[in-house]
């Protein structure tokens, strides 16, 4: 497995193969963007990528346009050696981990607003985030030209936000998106679960309590976003030392909100344990 550091790199990587295509069973092209930390999560996107690609490519590249000033960026977990290794286990072609300034050289004046959905759910409370990560990911697929790229329902607004930047933008790659990988209690994986201390660890539970509640009422038949809501409010308020960022209902693809939960519609929680921020959301059946 090769370690590709420029753009031009990658795009090399990608032309060679897709001009030796052999029509129908020709080269499929995956990539998997993360940001390195993998864990189990980003394992389940590479795995998913093998199957469906002849050839995939994960990059490595902790973004820093999509932090904001007083979040991790510089504490941000790196293990790069540990990284490539469990890439290349898992199969992957290349790892693509190029510097910050070779994806933002001086002077580098041009990003990708997805407007109204960027505002939305982590978008409201992490204000130019989603334009971070649409910039970083309109740069990659514009040098990979995947075929397919994937990612993690457990970033739920993120996914649509792309969705919608492929479509505006005809970018012709595929997003994939693959299930919420969790430990064996049900926390959501996260590259930032390293920052829980053993306390934190047990508070964040709260946050899949309350995903799986909603999810369990439902099931049952229970339609209403604010009935819904107010269960998951109730298991938060039961564990005062996490901080509640918001509770939502909204459609998964305009990230509106809505006031009726419909097989489809998106459940999501963000809440700080500590000071660590952690996501986690469902689909509703
Ligand atoms: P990150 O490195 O955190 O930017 O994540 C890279 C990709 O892995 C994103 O598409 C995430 O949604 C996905 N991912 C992160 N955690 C999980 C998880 N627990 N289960 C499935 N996918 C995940």
């Amino acid at each position: 497995m090769e370690v590709l550091r420029t753009v031009d790199e990658l795009r090399r990587w990608s032309r060679a193969l897709r001009f030796a295509r052999t029509g129908e069973a020709g080269h499929r092209i995956g990539l998997v963007p993360t940001m390195g930390a993998l864990h189990a999560g980003h394992v389940s996107l590479i795995r998913a990528a093998r199957a469906a690609c002849s050839h995939v490519a994960v990059s490595v590249f902790v973004n820093p346009t999509q932090f904001g000033p007083n979040e991790d960026y510089a504490l941000y977990p790196r293990s790069f050696d540990a990284d490539c290794a469990l890439a290349q286990a898992e199969g992957a072609s290349v790892v693509f981990a190029p510097a910050v300034e070779e994806l933002y050289p001086a002077g580098a004046a041009t990003f990708v607003e997805v407007e109204g959905l960027s505002e939305r759910l982590d978008g409201r409370s992490r204000p130019g985030h989603f334009r971070g990560v649409a910039t970083v990911v309109a740069k990659l697929f514009i040098a990979a030209e995947p075929d397919l790229a994937f990612f993690g329902q457990k970033d739920a607004a993120q996914v649509s936000i792309l969705r919608r930047m492929t479509a505006d933008l005809r970018l012709g790659t595929e997003i994939a998106v693959c299930p919420i990988v969790r430990d064996a209690d049900g926390l959501a994986l996260s590259s930032r679960n390293a920052y829980l201390s053993p306390t934190e660890r047990a508070q964040a539970l709260t946050l899949s309590r309350a995903v799986r509640q909603v999810e369990s009422l439902a099931a049952e038949g229970e339609r209403s976003a604010a009935v819904l809501i107010a269960a998951a409010q109730k298991i938060f308020a039961a564990e005062p030392a996490v901080r509640v960022d918001f509770i939502e209902m909204a459609d998964w693809s305009t990230l509106e909100p809505v006031e009726t939960a419909a097989p489809g519609t998106l459940f999501a929680v963000a809440a700080y344990v500590g000071s660590t921020r952690l996501i986690d959301n469902a689909i509703l059946g």
